[in-house]
């Protein structure tokens, strides 16, 4: 109980943090609905909060009811909360509805949500129990949230769907099997919905974001590396990047997502915005420089 409170007020601060980052306000998304999956914490928090300040009205879909309904309160009148496990269609399709009850309309889905896996990392160890639970959240999560976004867009001739793949659906080596496999397939899944949904003037992408030290990457860091205080944790995910001076973060996500939904990117669909630092472009030999070597 204590350990799951601190994780909570761990959440709770750096959405705080995140939300102070994007205080930039104005009227990109005036009038806009979105239903943004995972909005309770890290990135889709992040999100949520730059879309409203762009004007638009937020609904947070989350299985977290008491950290989503805090989020939501502390969003403002322009945010809503809905609890909504991304496994259960029902829930998703209700999650839908309830957005278009609410504020008639639904032009933003962002599928945000996903968990990591904590399976060994060798293929010989696969859990495949773990592995249908992963793809059950990660895949079939996003695949369900765009088949009930596109039941209410198709008819309006309009809409903008986002997904949160990864650096690691694209690299092998970079997580475990089963995430990799799961964030391949967002992207995978993307692509192929784009070229339906083109016709009904829908877009469909995604963005790959690099580590961020979100709930989500530091409870698997903390079990990686036990016993290790989360000050130093931080600072392995915040260094693992190429791109000097500075690191991926939640802000980072938030203004990609802005620019895909946005009309700034009205004719951009089946798109993977990379968001690496350069990371996936290039090989990182490791090699000393030549002045270093005798
Ligand atoms: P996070 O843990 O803060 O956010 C994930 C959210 O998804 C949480 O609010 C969680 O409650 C919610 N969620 C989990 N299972 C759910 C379910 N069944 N139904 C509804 N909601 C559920 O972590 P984050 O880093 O903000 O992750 C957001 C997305 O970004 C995930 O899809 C993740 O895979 C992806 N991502 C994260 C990183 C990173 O380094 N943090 C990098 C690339 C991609």
């Amino acid at each position: 109980m204590l350990s799951k409170n601190v994780s909570i007020s761990r959440a709770l601060l750096a959405q705080s943090f995140y939300r102070l980052l994007s205080t930039q306000t104005g009227s990109k998304l005036k009038g806009k609905v979105a239903l943004i999956t995972g909005g309770a914490s890290g990135i889709g928090n992040a999100t949520a909060a730059k879309f409203i300040n762009k004007g638009a009205k937020v609904v947070i879909a989350n299985i977290q009811h008491q950290l989503g309904q805090h989020t939501a309160k502390e969003l403002g009148t322009n945010a809503t909360f809905v609890a909504c496990d991304v496994t259960k269609e029902s829930d998703i399709s209700n999650a839908v509805d309830f957005t278009v009850s609410k504020y008639n309309q639904l032009d933003i889905m962002y599928n945000n949500a996903g968990v990591p896996c904590k399976t060994p990392p060798s293929i010989v160890d696969l859990d495949l129990a773990v592995f249908d639970k992963i793809m059950d959240i990660n895949v079939r999560g996003v695949m369900a949230g765009i088949k009930h976004a596109s039941r209410v867009m198709i008819p309006r001739q309009t809409g903008s769907i986002l997904c949160t793949a990864s650096v690691t659906g694209l690299m092998g080596g970079l997580a475990q099997h089963t995430y990799s496999v799961s964030k391949s397939a967002v992207i995978g899944i993307v692509k192929s919905v784009a070229a339906e949904l083109c016709k009904y003037g829908i877009r469909v992408n995604c963005i790959s974001p690099f580590a961020i030290p979100t709930k989500f990457v530091m409870d698997e860091m903390s079990q990686i590396f036990p016993g290790v205080d989360d000050r130093r944790l931080v600072e392995m995910v915040t260094n693992a990047g190429v791109l000097e001076g500075t690191s991926c973060e939640p802000n980072d996500v938030a203004n990609a997502a802005l620019y895909l939904v946005s009309d700034d990117a009205k004719y951009v669909s089946g798109h993977n915005l990379v968001l690496d630092g350069g990371f996936t472009s290039f090989k990182h030999l490791g090699f000393p420089a030549p002045d270093e070597v005798q």
